[in-house]
């Protein structure tokens, strides 16, 4: 079994043109171990690269990608990938920062809206039960006929969501009191490349102008 061509083109053409600018910044990093700025949890989908949006380079982010970017209740126990990956940024890296970043178009908060609108209870696939997380989310949205308006309610509801269970770990609440941690909500629009954040006085999302 070998790669697909395209893998071992696109690992040549960084191996031969990339890597040699980058080496000695990577030496760097294996002598002196990583302190990145930044943790940041985002979707697994494809056209969300949160490296390419912040210009980010090797070192800078802690990164966490899931199926629609959540992070569960820290007592729930169905799920340790996410939790562990933060506790590490937080305990070991001591980031100063931890970002979720959701999008536009997201496959994983459309099945969720569709499966709680629909009310549907059985549990085929994995992804079923992972969005347990996202259902005090789906709970806040107000009615709206608008498939497209609810599924975006959602998007942001989520992040508000995810950042209410970090909220509520002793972990992050004793990070953020002694003034070592920022967490911030961001949602990004994949058509227009927008980025909000998530503005917890107002409770809105709002555009990143610069
Ligand atoms: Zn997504």
């Amino acid at each position: 079994m070998h790669l697909p061509d395209f893998l071992i083109d696109r690992y040549k053409e960084w191996k031969e043109n990339i890597f040699p600018k980058k080496q000695e910044l990577l030496k760097l990093l294996v002598r002196n171990g990583q302190k990145p700025k930044a943790m940041i949890i985002s979707c697994c989908d494809s056209r969300v690269n949160t490296s390419n949006i912040f210009s980010a380079i090797e070192g800078d982010f802690f990164e966490h990608r899931n199926i629609a970017n959540l992070v569960p209740p820290f007592e729930s126990n169905n799920e340790n990938g996410t939790l562990s990956a933060i506790e590490y940024a937080i305990k070991v890296l001591k980031v100063r920062n931890l970002l979720i970043c959701g999008h536009s178009s997201c496959g994983g908060i459309k099945h969720a809206y569709d499966y709680f609108s629909n009310k549907k209870t059985d549990r085929n696939l994995y992804i079923d039960k992972w969005i347990d997380v996202i259902k005090p989310a789906f709970n806040q949205i107000q009615n709206t006929k608008d498939v497209t308006e609810g599924q975006k309610s959602l998007e942001q509801l989520s992040i508000i969501n995810s950042i209410t269970n970090l909220n509520n770990s002793k972990l992050i609440k004793d990070a953020i009191l002694n003034k070592n941690l920022n967490v911030f909500g961001l949602w990004f629009n994949i058509s227009t490349g927008s980025l909000f954040v998530y503005n917890q006085e107002n409770n809105n999302f709002e555009k990143i102008n610069y």
